[in-house]
Protein backbone atom coordinates (compact mmCIF):
# COMPACT_ATOMS: atom_id res chain seq x y z
CA UNK A 1 0.00 0.00 0.00
CA UNK A 2 1.31 3.50 -1.02
CA UNK A 3 1.39 5.94 2.48
CA UNK A 4 -0.15 9.16 1.42
CA UNK A 5 -0.51 12.42 2.89
CA UNK A 6 -2.46 15.06 1.74
CA UNK A 7 -2.12 18.50 2.76
CA UNK A 8 -5.25 21.32 1.65
CA UNK A 9 -7.14 18.09 1.68
CA UNK A 10 -10.30 20.42 1.56
CA UNK A 11 -9.90 22.43 -0.95
CA UNK A 12 -10.67 22.49 -4.83
CA UNK A 13 -7.09 20.31 -5.34
CA UNK A 14 -7.64 18.43 -2.13
CA UNK A 15 -10.96 17.14 -3.18
CA UNK A 16 -10.18 16.05 -6.63
CA UNK A 17 -7.03 13.96 -5.54
CA UNK A 18 -9.41 12.38 -2.64
CA UNK A 19 -12.03 11.71 -5.78
CA UNK A 20 -9.45 9.82 -7.36
CA UNK A 21 -8.21 7.90 -4.02
CA UNK A 22 -11.66 7.14 -3.06
CA UNK A 23 -12.22 5.27 -6.29
CA UNK A 24 -9.06 2.75 -5.36
CA UNK A 25 -8.92 3.29 -1.36
CA UNK A 26 -7.44 -0.38 -1.00
CA UNK A 27 -4.48 1.06 -2.42
CA UNK A 28 -3.44 3.46 -0.21
CA UNK A 29 -2.55 4.37 3.57
CA UNK A 30 -3.81 7.48 4.32
CA UNK A 31 -1.23 8.83 6.37
CA UNK A 32 -2.24 12.58 7.18
CA UNK A 33 -5.21 15.02 5.92
CA UNK A 34 -5.05 19.33 6.60
CA UNK A 35 -7.35 21.16 5.97
CA UNK A 36 -8.04 24.85 7.37
CA UNK A 37 -11.63 26.19 8.45
CA UNK A 38 -13.89 23.48 6.58
CA UNK A 39 -13.73 21.09 9.38
CA UNK A 40 -16.82 18.87 8.69
CA UNK A 41 -14.92 18.44 5.09
CA UNK A 42 -11.45 17.25 7.31
CA UNK A 43 -13.42 15.25 9.86
CA UNK A 44 -15.61 13.48 6.80
CA UNK A 45 -12.79 13.21 4.06
CA UNK A 46 -10.39 11.71 7.55
CA UNK A 47 -13.11 8.72 8.88
CA UNK A 48 -14.22 8.03 5.47
CA UNK A 49 -10.40 7.22 4.03
CA UNK A 50 -9.33 5.85 7.40
CA UNK A 51 -6.75 8.45 8.06
CA UNK A 52 -3.99 8.26 11.43
CA UNK A 53 -3.52 11.96 11.30
CA UNK A 54 -5.99 15.04 10.84
CA UNK A 55 -4.38 18.74 11.50
CA UNK A 56 -6.50 22.05 11.19
CA UNK A 57 -4.04 25.18 10.14
CA UNK A 58 -6.12 27.26 12.76
CA UNK A 59 -5.22 26.12 17.01
CA UNK A 60 -8.63 27.80 17.61
CA UNK A 61 -10.48 25.08 15.34
CA UNK A 62 -9.11 22.25 17.04
CA UNK A 63 -11.90 21.28 20.11
CA UNK A 64 -14.28 21.59 16.78
CA UNK A 65 -12.01 19.02 15.17
CA UNK A 66 -10.86 16.72 18.35
CA UNK A 67 -14.96 16.76 18.55
CA UNK A 68 -15.81 15.63 15.14
CA UNK A 69 -13.39 12.69 15.22
CA UNK A 70 -13.98 11.94 18.85
CA UNK A 71 -13.93 7.92 19.25
CA UNK A 72 -12.53 6.92 15.68
CA UNK A 73 -9.28 6.43 16.85
CA UNK A 74 -7.66 8.95 14.72
CA UNK A 75 -5.06 11.45 15.76
CA UNK A 76 -6.06 15.37 16.05
CA UNK A 77 -3.37 18.57 15.81
CA UNK A 78 -3.47 22.10 14.88
CA UNK A 79 -1.43 25.13 14.12
CA UNK A 80 1.51 25.49 11.48
CA UNK A 81 4.05 23.24 13.67
CA UNK A 82 1.38 20.28 13.70
CA UNK A 83 1.30 20.86 9.91
CA UNK A 84 5.62 20.84 9.76
CA UNK A 85 5.30 17.45 11.91
CA UNK A 86 2.56 15.83 9.74
CA UNK A 87 4.61 16.16 6.47
CA UNK A 88 7.44 14.59 9.13
CA UNK A 89 5.57 11.72 9.17
CA UNK A 90 7.20 9.13 6.58
CA UNK A 91 4.88 9.08 3.38
CA UNK A 92 5.44 7.63 -0.06
CA UNK A 93 3.64 10.61 -1.81
CA UNK A 94 2.32 13.97 -0.67
CA UNK A 95 0.09 16.19 -2.62
CA UNK A 96 1.21 19.83 -1.25
CA UNK A 97 -2.22 22.11 -1.90
CA UNK A 98 -2.64 24.52 0.26
CA UNK A 99 -3.33 27.76 -0.79
CA UNK A 100 0.08 30.38 -0.02
CA UNK A 101 3.17 30.48 0.79
CA UNK A 102 1.93 28.48 4.21
CA UNK A 103 2.36 25.53 2.03
CA UNK A 104 6.30 26.26 1.76
CA UNK A 105 7.18 24.11 5.00
CA UNK A 106 4.92 21.32 4.93
CA UNK A 107 6.50 20.59 0.98
CA UNK A 108 9.86 21.24 2.40
CA UNK A 109 9.80 19.16 5.49
CA UNK A 110 8.36 16.14 3.34
CA UNK A 111 10.99 16.27 0.51
CA UNK A 112 13.59 15.65 3.68
CA UNK A 113 12.11 12.50 4.72
CA UNK A 114 11.95 11.82 1.11
CA UNK A 115 8.37 11.54 -0.30
CA UNK A 116 7.90 12.36 -3.54
CA UNK A 117 5.59 15.69 -3.50
CA UNK A 118 2.93 16.03 -5.86
CA UNK A 119 3.19 19.94 -6.16
CA UNK A 120 -0.08 22.22 -7.06
CA UNK A 121 1.34 24.57 -4.46
CA UNK A 122 2.92 27.10 -7.10
CA UNK A 123 3.66 30.18 -4.45
CA UNK A 124 6.13 27.57 -3.13
CA UNK A 125 8.39 27.72 -6.31
CA UNK A 126 7.74 31.77 -6.93
CA UNK A 127 9.08 32.25 -3.06
CA UNK A 128 11.90 30.04 -2.58
CA UNK A 129 12.16 27.96 -5.72
CA UNK A 130 16.09 27.29 -5.29
CA UNK A 131 15.14 25.98 -2.02
CA UNK A 132 12.87 23.65 -2.76
CA UNK A 133 14.42 22.31 -5.48
CA UNK A 134 17.95 21.98 -3.65
CA UNK A 135 16.13 20.31 -0.81
CA UNK A 136 14.47 17.69 -3.08
CA UNK A 137 18.25 17.12 -4.73
CA UNK A 138 19.46 16.71 -1.33
CA UNK A 139 17.25 13.88 -0.06
CA UNK A 140 16.51 12.43 -3.25
CA UNK A 141 13.12 13.11 -3.34
CA UNK A 142 11.09 13.95 -6.41
CA UNK A 143 8.72 16.53 -7.14
CA UNK A 144 6.21 16.37 -9.34
CA UNK A 145 4.46 19.23 -11.04
CA UNK A 146 0.74 19.03 -10.23
CA UNK A 147 -0.58 22.91 -12.17
CA UNK A 148 -2.04 22.02 -15.33
CA UNK A 149 0.55 23.72 -17.68
CA UNK A 150 3.87 22.74 -15.78
CA UNK A 151 2.28 18.74 -15.94
CA UNK A 152 1.57 19.58 -19.52
CA UNK A 153 5.30 20.76 -19.97
CA UNK A 154 6.58 17.87 -18.08
CA UNK A 155 4.60 15.14 -19.82
CA UNK A 156 5.71 16.66 -23.06
CA UNK A 157 9.25 16.57 -22.07
CA UNK A 158 8.80 12.94 -21.24
CA UNK A 159 12.05 11.08 -22.88
CA UNK A 160 13.54 14.20 -24.41
CA UNK A 161 16.91 16.11 -23.72
CA UNK A 162 15.71 19.51 -21.92
CA UNK A 163 18.84 21.08 -23.77
CA UNK A 164 16.85 20.69 -27.27
CA UNK A 165 14.14 23.16 -25.53
CA UNK A 166 14.07 26.01 -27.51
CA UNK A 167 10.60 27.27 -25.27
CA UNK A 168 7.81 26.56 -23.64
CA UNK A 169 4.09 28.13 -24.08
CA UNK A 170 1.74 28.17 -21.37
CA UNK A 171 -1.67 28.97 -22.40
CA UNK A 172 -4.37 30.92 -20.32
CA UNK A 173 -7.72 30.82 -19.98
CA UNK A 174 -7.88 34.97 -19.60
CA UNK A 175 -10.04 34.48 -16.81
CA UNK A 176 -13.17 36.16 -15.98
CA UNK A 177 -12.41 39.57 -17.94
CA UNK A 178 -11.04 38.47 -20.77
CA UNK A 179 -13.44 39.88 -22.79
CA UNK A 180 -13.39 43.07 -20.24
CA UNK A 181 -12.49 46.43 -22.09
CA UNK A 182 -9.24 47.63 -20.21
CA UNK A 183 -11.44 50.94 -19.31
CA UNK A 184 -13.69 48.57 -17.15
CA UNK A 185 -11.33 46.63 -15.40
CA UNK A 186 -10.90 49.47 -12.27
CA UNK A 187 -14.88 48.46 -11.16
CA UNK A 188 -14.32 44.57 -11.24
CA UNK A 189 -15.27 43.27 -8.26
CA UNK A 190 -13.95 39.77 -6.60
CA UNK A 191 -17.59 38.32 -7.05
CA UNK A 192 -17.32 38.83 -10.75
CA UNK A 193 -13.79 38.10 -11.10
CA UNK A 194 -14.48 34.50 -9.09
CA UNK A 195 -16.43 33.74 -12.32
CA UNK A 196 -14.16 31.57 -14.28
CA UNK A 197 -14.85 30.65 -17.30
CA UNK A 198 -13.37 26.92 -17.75
CA UNK A 199 -12.14 25.84 -14.57
CA UNK A 200 -13.52 25.36 -11.33
CA UNK A 201 -11.05 26.17 -8.68
CA UNK A 202 -10.35 27.96 -5.18
CA UNK A 203 -11.60 31.38 -4.62
CA UNK A 204 -8.29 33.10 -4.36
CA UNK A 205 -6.68 31.00 -8.03
CA UNK A 206 -9.75 31.98 -9.45
CA UNK A 207 -9.52 36.25 -8.61
CA UNK A 208 -5.71 35.80 -9.39
CA UNK A 209 -6.85 34.07 -13.16
CA UNK A 210 -8.60 37.13 -13.46
CA UNK A 211 -5.86 39.34 -13.23
CA UNK A 212 -2.98 36.77 -14.62
CA UNK A 213 -1.48 37.03 -11.37
CA UNK A 214 -1.62 33.34 -11.29
CA UNK A 215 -0.23 32.86 -14.59
CA UNK A 216 3.04 35.63 -13.81
CA UNK A 217 3.47 32.82 -10.68
CA UNK A 218 3.14 30.23 -13.30
CA UNK A 219 5.59 31.77 -15.68
CA UNK A 220 7.84 32.13 -12.12
CA UNK A 221 7.09 28.68 -11.51
CA UNK A 222 8.07 26.95 -14.86
CA UNK A 223 12.00 28.95 -14.85
CA UNK A 224 12.05 27.67 -11.47
CA UNK A 225 11.22 23.79 -12.01
CA UNK A 226 12.72 23.96 -15.44
CA UNK A 227 15.23 26.00 -15.28
CA UNK A 228 14.58 28.33 -17.83
CA UNK A 229 15.35 31.61 -18.94
CA UNK A 230 12.72 34.04 -18.78
CA UNK A 231 12.77 34.24 -22.39
CA UNK A 232 12.66 30.88 -22.86
CA UNK A 233 8.57 31.21 -21.59
CA UNK A 234 6.11 32.47 -23.36
CA UNK A 235 2.38 33.05 -22.51
CA UNK A 236 -1.05 32.61 -24.94
CA UNK A 237 -4.50 33.17 -24.14
CA UNK A 238 -6.28 30.21 -25.45
CA UNK A 239 -9.82 30.60 -24.58
CA UNK A 240 -10.93 27.33 -24.67
CA UNK A 241 -8.48 26.04 -21.79
CA UNK A 242 -7.84 22.67 -23.60
CA UNK A 243 -4.33 22.92 -24.60
CA UNK A 244 -2.36 23.18 -20.97
CA UNK A 245 1.06 23.98 -22.77
CA UNK A 246 3.55 23.52 -25.64
CA UNK A 247 7.04 22.57 -25.19
CA UNK A 248 9.23 23.96 -28.95
CA UNK A 249 12.09 21.91 -29.56
CA UNK A 250 15.26 23.34 -31.57
CA UNK A 251 13.70 21.38 -34.78
CA UNK A 252 10.72 23.49 -34.57
CA UNK A 253 8.41 20.80 -33.31
CA UNK A 254 5.80 21.89 -30.88
CA UNK A 255 4.09 19.50 -28.56
CA UNK A 256 1.40 20.34 -26.84
CA UNK A 257 -0.67 18.34 -23.71
CA UNK A 258 -4.47 18.46 -24.56
CA UNK A 259 -6.85 17.65 -22.17
CA UNK A 260 -10.52 18.53 -21.07
CA UNK A 261 -9.97 21.53 -18.08
CA UNK A 262 -10.00 19.00 -15.16
CA UNK A 263 -7.27 18.93 -13.05
CA UNK A 264 -8.01 14.71 -11.88
CA UNK A 265 -6.23 15.07 -15.40
CA UNK A 266 -2.62 16.51 -13.66
CA UNK A 267 -3.26 15.28 -10.10
CA UNK A 268 -3.80 11.48 -11.51
CA UNK A 269 -0.27 11.86 -13.97
CA UNK A 270 1.25 12.55 -10.61
CA UNK A 271 -0.66 9.92 -8.17
CA UNK A 272 0.24 7.52 -11.12
CA UNK A 273 3.48 8.70 -12.52
CA UNK A 274 5.77 7.20 -14.06
CA UNK A 275 2.66 4.66 -15.50
CA UNK A 276 -0.33 5.90 -16.47
CA UNK A 277 -3.63 4.85 -15.78
CA UNK A 278 -7.56 5.56 -16.03
CA UNK A 279 -9.05 8.07 -14.93
CA UNK A 280 -12.49 9.35 -14.64
CA UNK A 281 -12.17 12.52 -17.40
CA UNK A 282 -13.47 13.17 -20.31
CA UNK A 283 -12.41 12.13 -23.76
CA UNK A 284 -11.94 15.13 -25.57
CA UNK A 285 -14.58 15.05 -29.19
CA UNK A 286 -11.96 17.65 -31.05
CA UNK A 287 -13.94 17.40 -34.25
CA UNK A 288 -17.03 18.75 -32.12
CA UNK A 289 -14.79 21.19 -30.63
CA UNK A 290 -14.27 22.38 -34.05
CA UNK A 291 -11.51 25.12 -33.35
CA UNK A 292 -8.91 26.23 -30.89
CA UNK A 293 -8.24 29.66 -30.34
CA UNK A 294 -4.40 31.57 -29.54
CA UNK A 295 -4.12 35.29 -29.24
CA UNK A 296 -1.21 37.23 -27.59
CA UNK A 297 -2.08 38.29 -23.99
CA UNK A 298 -2.51 42.17 -23.87
CA UNK A 299 0.33 43.19 -21.22
CA UNK A 300 -1.66 46.60 -20.51
CA UNK A 301 -4.52 44.58 -19.69
CA UNK A 302 -2.26 42.19 -17.42
CA UNK A 303 0.70 43.99 -16.22
CA UNK A 304 1.14 40.83 -13.67
CA UNK A 305 2.98 39.57 -16.74
CA UNK A 306 5.31 42.30 -16.99
CA UNK A 307 6.18 42.18 -13.41
CA UNK A 308 7.05 38.50 -13.76
CA UNK A 309 9.54 39.36 -15.81
CA UNK A 310 10.86 41.98 -13.63
CA UNK A 311 11.06 39.21 -10.77
CA UNK A 312 12.83 36.68 -13.09
CA UNK A 313 15.21 38.67 -13.89
CA UNK A 314 16.46 40.26 -10.74
CA UNK A 315 16.10 36.66 -9.25
CA UNK A 316 17.16 36.09 -5.43
CA UNK A 317 14.74 37.25 -3.45
CA UNK A 318 11.93 38.93 -5.38
CA UNK A 319 9.67 35.87 -5.87
CA UNK A 320 9.43 36.21 -2.02
CA UNK A 321 8.53 39.38 -2.39
CA UNK A 322 6.13 39.31 -5.58
CA UNK A 323 4.32 36.17 -4.12
CA UNK A 324 3.69 38.00 -0.50
CA UNK A 325 2.98 41.27 -1.55
CA UNK A 326 0.32 39.87 -4.10
CA UNK A 327 -1.18 37.79 -1.53
CA UNK A 328 -1.72 40.25 0.68
CA UNK A 329 -2.72 43.03 -2.15
CA UNK A 330 -5.55 39.74 -3.06
CA UNK A 331 -7.03 40.12 0.71
CA UNK A 332 -7.24 43.60 0.31
CA UNK A 333 -9.56 43.51 -3.02
CA UNK A 334 -11.45 40.72 -1.68
CA UNK A 335 -12.20 42.34 1.48
CA UNK A 336 -13.16 45.62 -0.93
CA UNK A 337 -10.12 47.63 0.61
CA UNK A 338 -8.62 48.33 -3.25
CA UNK A 339 -9.54 47.81 -6.90
CA UNK A 340 -9.18 45.52 -8.60
CA UNK A 341 -6.06 47.54 -11.17
CA UNK A 342 -4.43 48.68 -7.57
CA UNK A 343 -3.67 44.76 -6.87
CA UNK A 344 -0.90 45.16 -9.71
CA UNK A 345 0.08 48.49 -8.70
CA UNK A 346 1.01 48.25 -5.12
CA UNK A 347 2.58 44.87 -5.77
CA UNK A 348 4.74 46.90 -8.66
CA UNK A 349 5.59 49.67 -5.48
CA UNK A 350 6.09 46.98 -3.52
CA UNK A 351 8.66 45.35 -5.57
CA UNK A 352 10.10 48.33 -6.95
CA UNK A 353 11.15 50.02 -3.00
CA UNK A 354 11.94 46.48 -1.73
CA UNK A 355 14.53 45.80 -4.30
CA UNK A 356 16.05 49.09 -4.45
CA UNK A 357 15.87 49.25 -0.72
CA UNK A 358 16.43 45.71 0.72
CA UNK A 359 19.62 43.21 -0.61
CA UNK A 360 17.37 41.17 -2.16
CA UNK A 361 18.85 39.80 -4.84
CA UNK A 362 22.58 38.50 -3.34
CA UNK A 363 21.25 37.08 0.08
CA UNK A 364 21.08 33.52 0.51
CA UNK A 365 17.34 31.73 -0.65
CA UNK A 366 17.06 29.87 3.17
CA UNK A 367 13.93 28.96 4.86
CA UNK A 368 14.43 31.99 7.84
CA UNK A 369 15.35 34.74 4.80
CA UNK A 370 12.35 33.71 3.01
CA UNK A 371 9.98 33.80 5.89
CA UNK A 372 11.78 37.55 7.07
CA UNK A 373 11.29 38.69 3.31
CA UNK A 374 7.62 37.36 3.32
CA UNK A 375 6.72 39.09 6.40
CA UNK A 376 7.98 42.29 5.22
CA UNK A 377 6.36 42.58 1.87
CA UNK A 378 3.09 42.10 3.56
CA UNK A 379 3.90 44.84 5.46
CA UNK A 380 4.66 47.02 2.91
CA UNK A 381 1.77 46.21 1.50
CA UNK A 382 -0.49 46.99 4.46
CA UNK A 383 1.70 50.56 5.06
CA UNK A 384 0.93 51.80 1.31
CA UNK A 385 -3.11 50.28 1.45
CA UNK A 386 -3.79 51.34 4.81
CA UNK A 387 -1.46 54.53 5.25
CA UNK A 388 -0.29 55.39 1.84
CA UNK A 389 3.03 55.26 2.82
CA UNK A 390 5.61 52.57 2.54
CA UNK A 391 8.20 54.45 4.86
CA UNK A 392 5.97 53.35 7.69
CA UNK A 393 7.54 49.83 7.20
CA UNK A 394 9.70 48.73 9.76
CA UNK A 395 12.63 47.31 8.39
CA UNK A 396 14.59 44.61 10.50
P1 LIG B 1 -8.55 26.17 -2.05
O1 LIG B 1 -8.71 27.53 -1.49
O2 LIG B 1 -9.72 25.50 -2.65
O3 LIG B 1 -7.98 25.20 -0.90
C1 LIG B 1 -6.89 25.58 -0.12
C2 LIG B 1 -6.61 24.56 0.95
O4 LIG B 1 -5.62 25.08 1.85
C3 LIG B 1 -7.80 24.22 1.82
O5 LIG B 1 -7.66 22.90 2.31
C4 LIG B 1 -7.68 25.21 2.97
O6 LIG B 1 -8.39 24.80 4.12
C5 LIG B 1 -6.20 25.17 3.19
N1 LIG B 1 -5.64 26.38 3.77
C6 LIG B 1 -6.03 27.66 3.56
N2 LIG B 1 -5.23 28.51 4.26
C7 LIG B 1 -4.32 27.73 4.92
C8 LIG B 1 -3.24 28.02 5.81
N3 LIG B 1 -2.92 29.27 6.17
N4 LIG B 1 -2.52 26.97 6.29
C9 LIG B 1 -2.82 25.70 5.96
N5 LIG B 1 -3.86 25.37 5.14
C10 LIG B 1 -4.58 26.38 4.61
O7 LIG B 1 -7.33 26.25 -3.06
P2 LIG B 1 -7.08 25.39 -4.37
O8 LIG B 1 -7.29 23.94 -4.09
O9 LIG B 1 -7.75 26.01 -5.51
O10 LIG B 1 -5.51 25.64 -4.60
C11 LIG B 1 -4.55 25.01 -3.78
C12 LIG B 1 -3.17 25.25 -4.38
O11 LIG B 1 -3.15 24.60 -5.65
C13 LIG B 1 -2.85 26.71 -4.64
O12 LIG B 1 -1.47 26.90 -4.48
C14 LIG B 1 -3.22 26.92 -6.10
O13 LIG B 1 -2.48 27.94 -6.72
C15 LIG B 1 -2.83 25.55 -6.68
N6 LIG B 1 -3.55 25.18 -7.88
C16 LIG B 1 -4.90 25.06 -7.86
C17 LIG B 1 -5.59 24.69 -9.01
C18 LIG B 1 -7.08 24.47 -8.99
O14 LIG B 1 -7.62 24.04 -10.00
N7 LIG B 1 -7.76 24.73 -7.92
C19 LIG B 1 -4.89 24.48 -10.27
C20 LIG B 1 -3.46 24.56 -10.16
C21 LIG B 1 -2.82 24.92 -9.00
P3 LIG B 1 -9.95 25.18 4.38
O15 LIG B 1 -10.62 25.24 3.04
O16 LIG B 1 -10.43 24.04 5.24
O17 LIG B 1 -9.97 26.49 5.10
Amino acid sequence: MRRISIFGATGSIGQSTIDLIRREKELYDIVALTGGANIAQLAADAIELKAQLAVTAYGDKLPELRAALAGTGIEVAAGAIALAEAANRPADWVMSAIVGAAGLKPGLVALEQGATLALANKESLVTAGPLLMQTAKKHQARILPVDSEHSAVFQALNGEDIKTVKRVILTASGGAFRDWPLEQLAEATAAQAMKHPNWSMGARITIDSASMFNKALEVIEAKEFFDLRSDQIEVLVHPESLVHAFVGFCDGALMAHVGAPDMRHAIGYALNWPHRRPLPVEMLDLASQGQLNFQSPNLQKYPALRLARVVMEQGGLSGTVFNAAKERALDYFIAGQIGFCDMSSVVETVLDDLCATTDLIDVDVTLDNVQHIDLIAREAIDALVVHGDLKLVIRG
